[in-house]
């Protein structure tokens, strides 16, 4: 704002998209970031990394995505049906199984954040309890001790996007900042790349706030493993600036 009675008012807006009440006057971003959830996947990981390795953000710089990692997936057909959601049709991820990957997600630059033990979906009776839920928060932690050490930024994103009270405050109790963001729907089966993109500018089409918009890919998704750099340089083109991941610069959830 300028001083002085000018009349004028100074806001650091991008004129395409000018400010709506949606976001308070602020202009709505056309940034985005780049999260993984449900890795580490051996042959998925090394080709998201390598993937990223090929692309720039729009200042030039390496890209920083994040990596939500699953501690230890259950293995059994059993387990899986005590964790997992009921229409879940995906394998997940497994630190303690994988942790070659887990250092070559780190010394790539990207950040590590906790999407639990063993991807529980909380909406069964049986693991609704917050106990359960802290433990599934410090097993992980566990899980990753011996490889990375204490991790930092200490970051959660749920299994299942669910953030029912007692998710988002066992997450807090723990000291985690939440990480949501859109998911992409990689993992609508058989879609292609076409697909993925179009899909992907949609959602940033329909972005109104005025931090970037996190967007959500899965290890497990073989569009995102086979068009991920096709997809972030259609994003590009479309005018859509890809940045660092940096959770300091999105609102606290
Ligand atoms: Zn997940």
């Amino acid at each position: 704002m300028l001083q002085g009675g000018q009349g004028l008012t100074v806001m650091d807006i991008d004129t395409d998209f000018p400010g709506s009440a949606a976001t308070g006057g602020m202009a709505r971003s056309r940034e985005f970031m780049l999260t993984f959830d449900d890795g580490p996947l051996p042959g998925a990981t090394e080709r998201l990394l390598s993937a990223l390795a090929t692309l720039q953000t729009s200042h030039g710089r390496p890209v920083r995505a994040g990596f939500f990692l699953v501690g230890g997936a259950p293995e059994s057909f059993w387990r899986q049906r005590y964790y997992y959601a009921p229409y879940e049709i995906y394998p997940k991820g497994n630190i303690v199984n994988c942790p070659n990957l887990v250092i070559k997600i780190s010394q790539a630059g990207h950040l590590i954040g906790n999407h639990t033990m063993h991807h529980p979906w909380i909406r069964w009776p049986w693991l609704r309890n917050p106990a359960i839920i802290r433990e599934e928060l410090l097993a992980w932690e566990t899980a990753i001790q011996p490889i990375l050490g204490a991790v930092s930024p200490r970051l959660f994103r749920s299994s299942y996007s669910i953030y029912s009270a007692p998710v988002s405050d066992s997450a807090r109790w723990a000291g985690y900042r939440i990480v949501r963001g859109k998911t992409t729907g990689d993992t609508a089966p058989g879609i292609g790349g076409e697909q993925l993109k179009l899909m992907v500018l949609r959602i940033l089409k329909n972005w109104r706030q005025p931090y970037p918009c996190v967007l959500i890919f899965h290890e497990h998704s073989h569009a995102t493993c086979n068009h991920l750099g096709a997809v972030v340089n259609y994003l590009q083109q479309e005018g859509y600036r890809l940045g660092e991941f940096d959770p300091a610069r999105l609102p606290e959830s």
